[in-house]
């Protein structure tokens, strides 16, 4: 007899669960592309459309494997708004929003975000002492126990840890001190600059490795984009598409050359959609060298993700790295985000100490 009971039915519903929820959660390589998908400008300072505001700053609306990610807020609060409203995207509807790095141009809006999304979470990278707020272990400063306790820290009883008020106080921020798969297949990539003018600068860009390739947004590559890409390319070196600011809006053209030719013959770099601080040379040297494969992404511009985006292009160009290989590398690296690099440099440039 082969009875089959409600109860039967249900654990055998349940067993399935389990096994189906098992699959799901097993480390999954990449993120699934699907018609849809889709990099929606937000903010930007060039482009077409007449509803929209331009100004100076970034922010995109990125859909991919069913997450809805808000990639920066741009530079001013009431214009990203009439933005929003004026491509009809909800923002009460988000999984995550990603500051890139705390110039304001990228996370001045958000407290338009906030206003119609107070609990969303926050991913920002980690400071010292931010906008974003932090923490740092009272053993950080040198005690003196012969002062009166008057004279001393908070009476000389220092809490264990102490915190840093944030701009934001209310909002959800989570802090990033090291490049992060946050969910299976989405990573946040987090590199310091050593450019003149933003040393010490944190700046995270988003990685999402979909069947296709590598789709990388970036901020405004402070850190350099060539480093942003080699990053993005040991998660995979297949790498689909840049979207977002390289920050070369001052560069000379020399440098400019290089680096376009760095991210089309090095990182053979798929498809590219540059805005914000690229810059107006850089925009041409790119639209030159990748041809058809320049995206256009002006403010307002839906970039499509589908599988087709970049079906003409050859695979396996890219030298292929065992998976394992590039999980033992990351896993191996040390101190990624550089932080306890810069303590030591300033640790060794003052070796008075003083505070
Ligand atoms: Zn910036
Ligand atoms: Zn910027």
């Amino acid at each position: 007899m082969f009875k089959v009971t409600a109860g039967d039915l249900k654990r055998s519903l349940f067993a399935a669960a389990v096994l189906s929820s098992i699959v799901i959660g097993a480390p999954a390589l990449s993120a699934a592309a699907e018609p849809g998908n889709q990099i929606t400008i937000l903010y930007d300072a060039f482009g077409t459309d007449s509803a929209m505001t331009k100004d100076w700053g970034f922010s995109a609306l990125v859909e991919v494997a069913g997450k809805r990610i808000l990639f920066d807020t741009g530079d001013n609060a009431e214009i990203l708004a009439a933005n929003v409203k004026a491509k009809n995207v909800d923002l009460t509807k988000l999984d995550f929003v990603v500051l890139s790095h705390r110039h304001s141009d990228h996370m001045a809006g958000l407290s338009y975000v906030l206003s119609v999304n107070p609990t969303v979470k926050i991913y920002a990278p980690k400071e010292g002492f931010g906008i974003y707020g932090s923490s740092l272990p009272s053993s950080f400063y040198r005690k003196d126990n012969s002062l009166p306790p008057e004279m001393r820290y908070y009476g000389g009883k220092p809490p264990e840890i102490m915190t840093f008020g944030s701009a934001w106080p209310n909002a959800r921020f989570e802090l990033i001190d090291q490049t992060t798969e946050i969910t299976p297949g989405i990573t946040l990539i987090a590199l310091i600059s050593d450019a003149p003018g933003t040393k010490e600068l944190k700046e995270l860009s988003l990685a999402i490795n979909t069947p296709d390739g590598l789709v990388l947004v970036v901020g405004c590559s402070h850190p350099g984009i060539e480093r942003i890409v080699e990053a993005a390319a040991s998660i995979n070196p297949r790498i689909r598409m840049i979207a977002g600011g390289f920050h070369l809006v001052v560069a000379p053209d020399e440098a400019i050359t290089k680096i376009v030719s760095s991210l089309k013959d090095r990182f053979k770099v798929e498809s590219i959609a540059p805005g914000h601080c690229t810059g107006e040379p850089t925009f041409a040297a790119l639209k030159q060298a990748f041809g058809d494969k320049y995206l256009y992404a002006g403010l307002g511009t839906s970039i499509p993700l589908g599988p087709n985006a970049s079906s003409n292009v050859r695979r396996g160009e890219a030298p292929l790295l065992d998976d394992l290989a590039t999980y033992r590398k990351l896993a191996a690296r040390q101190d990624p985000f550089g932080v306890m690099r810069a303590r030591n440099a300033r640790l060794d440039a003052r070796p008075g100490a003083k505070l």
